[in-house]
């Protein structure tokens, strides 16, 4: 069997032309489901003929559509054509496009100008958008892999286009970031706006330092969400872009703001700084995350690191914690947390005042309590017990 797809224009004039897309065939009478429809490839090709006709068509249109000065009504007289690319998500097309002298009525008859407004290779805003979207999720590479995959061939893209399209994006973005006037109508005034901030390091293409700490969040009020992002670079902590989402969202003179971290101290920083009378919150999803770490930790020690007793009784120790805190009984569970900690201070340090006052209190700790030498530090720093850690539990 076979098929043939034909594409017919129909011009203003209402004259038609018929272009061929593509036509295929299945030989095979008995169907699979691999040769059943159309396939990846064909719809590739189909894309990709119909976008080459459309373009072709418009800018054929578009360039004897200026046929006369729109002040003077003198005609326009053309200079000649030249040759671009239009890059889409349907393939790169290739375009002629009209060039025309300009008029004697405004000044400009001795020089030149593209009838088409853009930039010499424009790009579709659908492709800057997919890219964007995409590598947003995953690198680069992977990025140009995957629209290689669907897209058709002529749109071919790789790991540095992708990254230069991205970057175009990126300062488009910050552009407009920094015109905010530009934006839609100001929110009106919220009672209460909830923000939520995080952290993570990105390894660094270029620049002295390997990797950079990036910070994003969102700014929730009511259903609506205004999220934001920004590098954190040296000392500086807030950047204004987080006011700028705030203003964006309806915070005002007034808001209550609850700020959402894991209690690092960075972003414990910005929320003073952003809003100092603002309650914080610890998120629980980091803290949790937290006690899971140390648990794990210590049930990776070897027999000769810790006694199993003592494995037991730490990771029994820390799991209580974590269920007072999540149960509102803090003080509980922060005693706990103490008395794993005074345990592993090593003996020299017991005598410091304060270091095991919990510590010796606790039932049960006294079997496993005498100092165990050569304990890794690295469960020493798991356990959460900074004071900001807890900072934010009502
Ligand atoms: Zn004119």
């Amino acid at each position: 069997m076979k098929w043939t797809l034909n594409l017919i224009t129909e011009f203003d004039s209402g004259e038609k032309e018929i272009h061929e897309v593509a036509n295929w065939e299945r030989r095979e009478v008995f169907i699979k489901p691999a040769s059943l429809g159309i396939s990846i490839e064909e719809s590739k090709q189909i894309a990709a003929n119909i976008q080459r006709q459309m373009v072709a068509d418009q800018v054929d249109r578009h360039n004897r559509a200026l046929t006369v000065c729109r002040f003077c009504g003198q005609p326009v007289r053309t200079k000649g054509y030249y040759p671009s690319i239009f890059k889409s998500v349907f393939g790169k097309v290739p375009m002629r496009v009209r060039r025309v002298w300009g008029c004697k009525c405004c000044g400009t008859g001795n020089r030149t100008f593209s009838s088409l407004p853009t930039g010499r290779n424009p790009t579709s805003p659908e492709l800057k958008y997919l890219t964007s979207k995409l590598a947003a999720l995953m690198p680069f590479g992977k990025v140009a892999d995957f629209m290689n995959e669907l897209l058709p061939a002529t749109t071919k893209s790789n790991a540095s286009s992708v990254r230069n399209r991205v970057m175009r994006v990126g300062q488009r973005v910050e552009k407009a970031a920094a015109n905010p006037g530009l934006g839609g109508p100001a929110t009106p005034a919220q009672e209460e706006v909830v923000i939520g901030l995080d952290g993570g390091y990105v390894r660094g293409r270029s620049g002295p330092e390997r990797n950079f700490e990036v910070v994003a969040g969102k700014v929730l009020a009511g259903q609506a969400a205004t999220r934001f992002a920004f590098v954190r670079a040296g000392t500086s902590t807030a950047s204004p872009r987080v006011q700028q989402a705030m203003m964006q969202a309806g915070c005002r003179d007034g808001t209550h703001v609850t700020v959402l971290s894991d209690g690092e101290a960075g972003l414990r920083a910005i929320q003073r700084e952003i809003q100092p009378q603002s309650e914080h919150v610890l998120d629980w999803f980091h803290l949790a995350m937290r006690f899971q770490h140390v648990i794990q930790v210590a049930r990776g020690l070897s027999h000769d690191q810790i006694r199993t007793i003592a494995k037991l009784w730490v990771t029994g120790r820390v799991d209580r914690a974590k269920w007072c805190l999540w149960n509102g009984k803090p003080v509980k569970g922060l005693h706990y947390l103490q008395s794993v900690q005074d345990w592993l201070t090593p003996c020299r340090q017991r005598g410091a005042p304060g270091a095991h006052a919990l510590g010796h209190g606790v039932a049960g700790s006294a079997a496993v309590s005498e100092c165990e030498p050569g304990l890794p530090a690295k469960l020493r720093q798991a356990i959460p017990g900074q004071a900001t850690d807890f900072d934010g539990l009502g």
